[in-house]
Parts: C-alpha cells; structure tokens; sequence
C-alpha cells in the first residue's frame, strides 16, 4: 500500500526530512521525484541539516553532482560521512550517471545518496537499498508525497 504524506509549508518539509534522515543507513539511496518546485532540494536541504552539513544545499543547476561531508559527531554515531546529491535533470543519457563516478559512491556503507529527478535514470531503481519519494502539488501550497515504502511512521 502507498503511504501519503501532506507537508504544509517548507519548514514542515525540513522536518520531515530532518525525520527521514534518521532511519537511513549508509548505502541507501534515495531518488525524489517529482515537478519543478514540488519540493525535492528543500527535503536534501533538511537532510543535510540533519546530517550537519554545512556548505550550503542548492539546486545544482550545471553541477551533476555534489558531495557533502557530514558532521563528525553525526558520522561517529551513524556511520554516514557524507551524502552525494545527484541531479539528473540535465543528464542526457544513464551513462553519463557513471561517467561523473556516481560507482564511486554507490553502495558505500559512509555514504548516502539523494537523486532529484530519478525517474530519469530507469537502472538505478534496481539497485538495491534503492526508495523512492514523489512529490507533488497539493492546494494552498501543500505538497503531497507518496512512497511505496515509508521507513518513518507519518501518522
Ligand atoms: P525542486 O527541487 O523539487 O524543484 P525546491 O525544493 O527547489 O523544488 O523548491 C520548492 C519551493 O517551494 C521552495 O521555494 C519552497 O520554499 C517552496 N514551498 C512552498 N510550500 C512548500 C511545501 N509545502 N513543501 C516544500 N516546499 C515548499
Ligand atoms: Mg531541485
């Protein structure tokens, strides 16, 4: 069964992600999915804050990809070091993925990694520890999220 959550504002949205972030283990990935402006930087911005990154999370517009050290005291307690955001928005083709060395951070037990536009790389979401987020449009600037698998109660 799907599991829906609405996220009223963008603060809301941090929290959720700021949740999210505490059930994730090394090697997960995570691919968000979804229009222009549904949300998906917001919810890596409210991850990294919660991974205590510091360097500031923005909508990579030319940069592919980006890594992003974690704080010590969270990489100590959880085994993360670091997140790699992906953003294939720009990505002609899968193998231009594995060109930028996307194997490199795959399946890394100090490693996350967070894909906006996921959807655009079919073979990653065979991968395994592979979950996915979509996000959408709600009314009043709500926006709507669904996953197959939800690791955080949202009830
Ligand atoms: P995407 O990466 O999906 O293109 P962004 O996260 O960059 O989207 O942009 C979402 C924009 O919408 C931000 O400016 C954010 O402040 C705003 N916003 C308004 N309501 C919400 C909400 N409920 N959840 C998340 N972001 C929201
Ligand atoms: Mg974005």
């Amino acid at each position: 069964m799907k599991k829906i959550v609405r996220i009223k504002n963008a603060k809301e949205m941090a929290a959720f992600a700021a949740r999210y972030a505490g059930v994730l283990r090394g090697g997960d990935i995570i691919g968000l999915v979804g229009d222009l402006g549904a949300g998906k930087t917001t919810f890596m911005q409210g991850l990294a804050a919660a991974f205590g990154v510091r360097k500031p999370v923005r909508s990579p517009t030319f940069i592919l990809m980006q890594v992003f050290k974690c704080s010590a005291a969270v990489c100590k307690k959880s085994g993360i070091a670091q997140i790699c955001h992906i953003d294939a928005y720009r990505l002609k083709d899968e193998n231009e993925l594995f060109a930028i060395g996307f194997e490199d951070y795959a399946d890394r037990r100090d490693t996350i990694i967070l894909i906006e536009w996921a959807d655009r790389l079919p073979s990653v979401q065979w991968l395994d520890h592979y979950q996915e987020i979509r996000f959408a449009y709600g009314e009043d600037g709500e926006r709507v999220l669904t996953a197959d698998k939800m690791p955080i109660r949202t009830d």
